[in-house]
């Protein structure tokens, strides 16, 4: 369909309609000089005081809010590590020039009169040196009252301005060196440094939160929080009381006696807890840099940082799981539970001790160097026998014992929740020769941990269950809750029952009448093992004496481990008595703390002999908590410790692991006699340990950490 368009009108630009647009236009210019003066009149009117609010609460809007970092408890609750807090003075300089004079002086004079560590003239240096700056920290770590004081005046005096705290936390250890290698410590910013503090640092850890602020249309401050994630808490396995009386009795030993390192490791062995772990290098939790208690002040004087740093990480290291050293006879039970497991020996096997055995043609001599005679397996481990083992590993062969080696959890980390853990060193694979393994069988020429030997043994007398041990019990968030429980963790089973009850009984018998006699407790059942391991180089002549042991005999509830490496001023360093009596010392003590208590039966009758089961017919467990353990009556025997320089001076054997570590010394040769226990049967000692160094191939040890090496 066509359409015609319309023709288009016209239109014309008036004169009457540009006088129109001219007065628009005029009345437009006048509105905006208006509103532009109005604008200015509001700035100079309010812009100062819009300023002022935005100054104040600048530091103010975007603060952020620390977390608290969680706490470390005993198992009991005790409070072990805990996160304080506290309040930084910080001065806002700008802010409190606004006003000049006017505010100045009331706030210096303020905080010169609350605090006596600020000084008028070093506050007016910074005024006139920093006049812009918004942020000067001038005190650190005040407590809420130190702030509180302030806050008060700041409240009552409108001139007191640009003053404000800021929140935080500090760490803090109320028993200071209690359980110092277990819990660790925190370097700032709550990075945890060793122990608990390390190994658990981001359960330990919460997120910060925030403070946002804006100004409403009224210019009234508008606060948002985002509110802070406090950290959680570690109940850890450890027993306050426990820690404390060891660290108690390693100190009077060393008062008495010295020594160059002591290691004592407590543990539950159903469950791989540990209830305590310590040396003799506890420090300051509150203060670990210092090291005015173990160096004098030339020393550290002539020290430089590389030298300081070395000097803190040895104090700082946990022997018991970073230092690996030859177990020597306390691994003996291990030797004879495997070839028990292979039905290789039996019960009723017996063994001539001529008081050495020929291997590759090296003579390794035994403890008694006369010999023990005809022995029983029982008794191989009562007098622990260097030549009965030889002639068990010599029937197993290597291949079994390595292997029962490793089942035992040696030579790799059990994988404790600690940072620093040493796997210790085995014997590599090509220098396994019957030499080797000759030696092995009584704990020689291989490295372990204490906690690699407590952990075996603990398997070896609760049935042959291998449960990974552990430092803590549970982890609880800020409200109580639990987040994470850690229940045993068995890795493995070693041995049977059978093989269990038999070394039970050996130990048990150890202990009434074998080398460990000493280690006796008055009214407990004690069952354990002695060692006496000679240190590297073999020429040097010293030792790490040390027992292991468990209470009550028959259904062990606690197992303790003793080291004493180098133990000074002694008659003899090969003396494993020492290691003996403090453990009874310690477990007399520490005993009623992890509710095992004497037993008040007395009807316990005098062994009749050394094979049969005395501990479980003496030693049975009843319903009532102070019936589980029965009387011992051996006493302790006295034998005198004379005071008697002896020399050492030989470094021990760190074994490594990452940078703080030291290197596994495989620099000496092996000798097949370094394993004499302190007492015989009669209690007094009997064995000798001179030692012959050059009796074997320095090449036997060679290649010593080439397996595990890490
Ligand atoms: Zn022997």
């Amino acid at each position: 369909m066509n359409r015609r368009a319309k023709p288009k009108k016209i239109k014309y630009f008036t004169p009457k309609m540009q006088a129109k647009l001219l007065l628009v236009f005029c009345v437009i210019i006048v509105a905006l000089i208006g509103l532009i003066i109005r604008l200015v009149y509001l700035n100079q009117k309010d812009g100062e005081k819009y300023a002022k609010r935005v100054l104040s609460q600048q530091t103010y809007t975007s603060n952020s809010i620390p977390y608290r970092r969680g706490s470390i408890l005993d198992r009991k609750g005790t409070v072990l590590a805990t996160s304080q807090k506290v309040y930084h003075l910080v001065l806002d300089v700008k802010y409190m020039l606004q006003e000049k004079e006017e505010n100045l002086k009331p706030t210096i004079n303020a905080l010169v009169e609350t605090y006596d560590s600020l000084s008028k003239d070093e506050l007016m240096k910074i005024v006139k040196t920093k006049p812009e700056s918004q942020y000067v920290k001038l005190l650190k770590n005040l407590t809420y009252e130190q702030m509180a004081v302030f806050k008060d005046k700041m409240e009552k005096d409108s001139h007191i301005k640009g003053v404000w705290f800021e929140e935080d936390y500090i760490r803090q250890y109320p028993y200071k060196s209690l359980a110092s290698h277990v819990i660790g410590f925190t370097a700032s910013g709550n990075v945890g440094t060793w122990g608990i503090e390390q190994y658990y640092n981001d359960d330990l850890n919460g997120t910060n939160g925030r403070e946002y602020g804006y100004f409403d249309s009224e210019l009234n401050l508008e606060r948002n929080i985002k509110p802070a994630v406090n950290g959680n808490t570690v109940v850890s396995t450890i027993d306050a009381n426990v820690q404390n009386i060891v660290q108690k009795q390693v100190d009077a030993f060393n008062e008495e006696y010295g020594s160059k390192n002591i290691g004592v490791l407590i543990m539950n062995p159903n469950n791989g807890e540990i209830y305590a772990m310590a040396s003799n290098k506890a420090y300051d939790l509150n203060n670990p840099t210092d090291l005015t208690s173990f160096y004098n002040k030339k020393e550290i004087a002539g020290m430089n940082e590389d030298e300081k740093m070395e000097a803190l990480n040895k104090i700082w290291r946990n022997f018991t799981i970073s230092d690996a050293f030859e177990p020597g006879s306390t691994f003996k039970p291990v030797t004879v539970a495997s070839a028990l497991e292979e039905g290789i020996v039996s019960p009723n096997s017996t063994y001539i001790c001529d008081g050495y055995e020929e291997v590759g043609g090296y003579e390794i001599k035994c403890s008694n160097r006369t010999g023990h005679g005809e022995l029983t397996l029982q008794e191989a481990l009562m007098k622990s026998c260097n030549d009965a083992m030889m002639q068990i590993v010599a029937k197993e062969g290597k291949k079994l014992f390595y292997q029962y080696q490793n089942s035992f959890g040696l030579g790799e980390k059990v994988g404790i929740d600690l940072p620093g853990e040493a796997s210790g060193i085995l014997m590599a694979k090509k220098d396994r020769n019957n030499t080797a393994l000759a030696t092995n069988s009584f704990g020689q020429n291989f490295t372990s941990t204490m906690l690699q030997v407590a952990a075996a043994y603990s398997s070896l007398i609760n049935g042959g269950y291998y449960y990974q041990p552990h430092v803590a019990k549970e982890i609880i968030n800020d409200e109580g809750a639990t987040v994470k429980a850690f229940d045993k963790n068995l890795i493995r089973k070693t041995a049977s029952r059978e093989t269990s009850d038999f070394i039970k009984e050996a130990m048990f018998q150890t202990v009434e009448a074998g080398t460990a006699k000493t280690a006796a407790v008055p009214g407990y059942t004690v069952g354990g093992k002695t060692g006496t391991a000679q240190k590297l180089p073999r020429a040097a002549k010293t030792y790490i004496v040390s027992f292991i042991g468990n209470v009550p005999a028959d259904n062990p509830e606690v197992v303790i481990y003793v080291a004493i490496d180098e133990p000074q001023n002694v008659i003899k360093q090969a003396d494993s008595s020492l290691a003996t009596k403090l453990a009874s010392k310690i477990l007399a003590e520490v005993l009623p703390f992890l509710e095992v208590y004497p037993s008040n039966d007395e009807a316990f009758t005098e062994n009749e002999s050394n094979t049969g089961d005395n501990s479980k017919k003496n030693t049975e467990h009843t319903s009532g908590t102070d019936t589980k353990t029965n009387k011992n009556n051996n006493s302790l025997t006295n034998q005198s410790n004379e005071v008697n320089n002896t020399e050492s001076g030989q470094e021990t054997n760190p074994n490594g692991d990452g940078t703080t570590m030291g290197n596994t010394p495989a620099d000496g040769t092996i000798t097949g006699d370094t394993t004499a226990d302190g007492t015989g049967t009669d209690g007094t000692t009997t064995e000798d340990n001179s030692e012959t160094s050059d009796e074997f191939d320095p090449d036997a040890l060679t290649d010593l950490g080439t397996e595990t090496g890490e």
